[in-house]
């Protein structure tokens, strides 16, 4: 392996303040930068990231599916 050529100390304050900009720009919208979920990544049914184990929370898209797949079931069955 060939060492790199390190990086000028301008070139590391640059992308930190790269890094400091879109933590702030995800944080702000809602986001969450530790984990780097977008605003519209989080959680829909529990507004969390993914830093949260979502336990507790119902999906909203998972349970749309299975209501309709029930609906679909009980309009074959009667
Ligand atoms: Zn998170
Ligand atoms: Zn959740």
């Amino acid at each position: 392996m060939t060492a790199r050529r390190p990086l000028s100390t301008a070139r590391l304050a640059y992308l930190d303040q790269l890094e400091a900009v879109e933590r702030l720009r995800v944080g702000i919208l809602g986001g969450c930068p530790d984990c780097e979920t977008e605003p519209d990544e989080m959680c829909a049914g529990c507004g969390r990231c993914q830093c949260h184990t979502h336990d507790t929370c119902t999906r909203p898209e998972a349970a749309a599916r299975l209501r309709l797949a029930l609906t679909d079931d009980t309009r074959e069955t009667q």
